[in-house]
């Protein structure tokens, strides 16, 4: 037996296990300090009220052998894939039923959809960036390139002939830098996979932050990207669901290589591996685009930004350097007086009693910035932002 020795070529992830025990050392150090938390990135509002309703009434249905159900489809009911084809068609984007696959979150078909491509693949992946993308192809032993973000290019990496790729991962609006990819970049980016024949994985998680009409929510707003992406979306922080579970995962059927059917495949792979998401919680996931539903996660959303806006006004009024915030719920910003990223922290941590989260962690490009996010308690984020203020 051997195992999968690529596992031994992954980098440990110290970043969140560093904090915890920097964090641990100062509040023994000193007991009465009271730590404000930027720097999860979960959400802390609950779930809305007509979520609620949906899972209660579900969870009742469960009781009743007349209505009690088992094993569902494995794409997911057709009441909620029908619900999520309203949701695109309301953005502009006509998708089928069969196009769209309902999981467990977006973390798992990220690292899932890897089973239907080739290891020999080449991968190129944008440096800030969410670490999964890196991990799941170390896993699979793939070729790795990296492309860099950085302040000229306002962390927006975009395609350069001089790349040979095959897999293209795109994360907009991007964690951690918050950066958003207008409709002329994505073509770009469009045009350049159609023109290589490469794939785009393109990661949405936070597209329910984009309130700026001008800026897409899918890649599928874009012309040539049903011949070339595969869209990862989630309800984790669309609608609090981080800790329910619940995402989807778009598979256009124009998708083809060497004349095979990437929906026909990831059907294949789904149904083999997996045996659907609960039924009381696609009940709850309906909720989420129901008239009611929508308003209150939008309430939600609304919150969060607020609460990003307060950390940008405060951070501009500073002259702090930074992205993010606007149509996202984080805000990257450069370390202020050339520390690097842990210095800040520990320069935050000690002197403001605040926690963010060090750019070095989410790749090399990230040194030098730090990530704060708005999923906090809105007084806390306020006092959180005045002691940044007066300490930086
Ligand atoms: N994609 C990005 C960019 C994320 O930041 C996260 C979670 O933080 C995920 C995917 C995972 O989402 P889920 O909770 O649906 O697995």
């Amino acid at each position: 037996m051997k195992i999968n020795s690529n596992f031994l070529d992954l980098k440990d992830s110290y970043l969140f296990s560093t904090i915890a025990k920097k964090i641990k050392a100062y509040q023994e150090q000193n007991p009465s300090s009271d730590i404000i938390r930027l720097g999860i990135g979960d959400v802390t509002l609950p779930l809305v009220p007509a979520v609620i309703d949906a899972l209660h009434k579900a969870t009742d249905e469960m009781a009743q052998k007349q209505s009690f159900r088992g094993y569902g489809p494995e794409q997911g009911y057709d009441f909620l894939r029908d619900e999520i084809k309203d949701y695109y068609a309301r953005k502009g984007v006509a998708l089928d039923r069969d196009e769209i696959f309902i999981s467990d979150g977006a973390k798992s078909d990220l690292g899932n959809v890897l089973d239907i491509l080739h290891p020999d693949n080449k991968v190129l992946i944008p440096d800030p960036v969410y670490p999964a993308y890196v991990d799941t192809n170390v896993m699979a032993g793939r070729k790795i390139d990296t492309i860099e973000g950085n302040q000229a290019n306002s962390f927006k990496p975009m395609p350069d002939e001089s790349y040979k790729a095959d897999i293209i991962y795109i994360c907009s609006p991007n964690n951690p830098t918050g950066a958003v990819y207008t409709h002329e970049e994505l073509k770009a980016w469009v045009d350049y996979a159609n023109k290589c024949k490469a794939l785009i994985l393109f990661d949405s998680a936070y597209e329910a932050f984009v309130g700026d009409k001008s800026l897409p929510r899918s890649i599928f707003e874009i012309d040539g990207a049903r011949e070339c992406a595969i869209e990862f979306c989630s309800l984790s922080k669309t609608a609090g669901f981080t800790g329910t579970r619940c995402g989807y995962t778009v598979v256009p059927q124009e998708l083809q290589f060497d004349g095979v059917k990437l929906n026909s495949l990831w059907n294949r792979r789904q149904c083999t591996k997996f045996n659907g998401v609960p039924y009381v919680i696609q009940r709850g996931a309906q909720a989420v685009f129901s008239k009611d539903g929508f308003e209150q996660i939008m309430q939600n959303i609304a919150y969060y930004k607020e609460n990003a806006l307060i950390i940008h006004e405060a951070l501009e009024k500073k002259g702090i350097w930074h992205i993010g915030g606007i149509n996202s719920p984080y805000i990257w910003l450069k370390c202020p007086d050339g520390m690097t990223s842990w210095e800040y922290f520990d320069h935050l941590l000690t002197k403001a009693n605040v926690v963010g989260t060090p750019g070095a962690g989410f790749g090399k490009m990230g040194e030098g910035y730090f990530r704060l996010t708005a999923f906090g308690d809105r007084a806390r984020t306020a006092e959180a932002v005045e002691r940044i203020l007066k300490n930086s």
